[in-house]
């Protein structure tokens, strides 16, 4: 099995703060960290290289800094990294190009896992783009995923229903969080992982498409959060009562 996984360096977005005079997230100085649902992504690969054998590629479109992010991946399992630093003006289209590139550079693949979405942007057309460039089967919000001799079954999360598809090889998988449990590695593993390579490829090695960007970002708006800052003195009967009371008003109990 030879199993790409797509992997993005995201601002962890649960430490961004909201500027209260300009009402504009402050981006300066946030960590940094791989999309959650990337991690389940390399996760499914790793299970079905254990469960298979193979070899597993992990492919980011990223500043520089990104190969301190993905040494965690290849710590948790992956083999190698292919870092693609991108031109200064990028959008979902010339991203996509750029991953579609890699993969066709790289030529044999069997599975190509993403996340369903990146936890920052969240428009969650990675996948189905890249598969479209590649004119690959996919199969998006994979809640399961098993792999057979010569096709994979997976079972797509669709709220309230599950539908099991399957698809021959190669094929694009988007997951969700749901699929399963990220490990975390050892240190054995950590210490391991520092032999393993990460290759930097440039743009112009991966596709001769003009990456001209289709979509411009004007503005990016943070939803300021505010506190009621409610405190309850009394007993703590009647202080959970009401508690629980105040819960239901805004709808968060029912
Ligand atoms: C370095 C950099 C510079 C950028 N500059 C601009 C800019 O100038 N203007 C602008 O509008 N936007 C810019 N972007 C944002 C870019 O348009 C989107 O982040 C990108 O197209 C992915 O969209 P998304 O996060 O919504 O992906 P989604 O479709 O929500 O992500 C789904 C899955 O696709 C895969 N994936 C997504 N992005 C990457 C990636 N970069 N590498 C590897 N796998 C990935 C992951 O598996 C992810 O879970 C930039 C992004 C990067 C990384």
């Amino acid at each position: 099995m030879n199993i790409i996984v797509c992997a993005k360096q995201v601002v962890d977005v649960a430490e961004i703060k909201v500027d209260s005079s300009t009402k504009k997230p402050i981006l300066v100085g946030v960590p940094q960290k791989i999309s959650d649902m990337d991690k389940n992504a390399l996760e499914e690969a790793i299970k079905v290289k254990e469960k298979h054998g193979g070899k597993i590629t992990i492919l980011t479109v990223g500043a520089p800094d990104a190969k301190e992010r993905m040494k965690e991946l290849l710590a948790m399992g992956a083999d190698e990294g292919v870092l693609i630093p991108p031109p200064e003006h990028a959008d979902y289209h010339v991203i996509a190009h750029l991953l579609a590139g890699a993969m066709k550079k790289i030529g044999s693949y069997d599975i190509i896992f993403c996340g369903e979405a990146s936890i920052d942007m969240f428009s969650g057309q990675m996948g189905p783009r890249i598969a479209g460039l590649l004119n690959i089967p996919q199969i998006t919000y994979a809640q399961q995923v098993t792999v057979e001799q010569n096709k994979v079954v997976a079972e797509r999360n669709l709220g309230e229903k599950a539908v099991i598809i399957e698809s021959p090889f190669p094929v694009l998988i988007t997951v969700t969080k749901e699929i399963n449990q990220p490990r975390l590695p050892s240190l054995m593993a950590i210490l391991a992982s520092s032999s393993k390579p990460i290759h930097e490829w440039p743009a112009t090695d991966v596709t001769t498409e003009a990456l001209v960007p289709k979509l411009q970002t004007m503005d990016i708006k943070g939803i300021p959060m505010q506190r009621k800052n409610i405190i309850y003195q009394n007993d703590l009967d009647q202080s959970v009562g009401k508690l629980v009371d105040e819960l239901a008003k805004v709808g968060v109990l029912r």
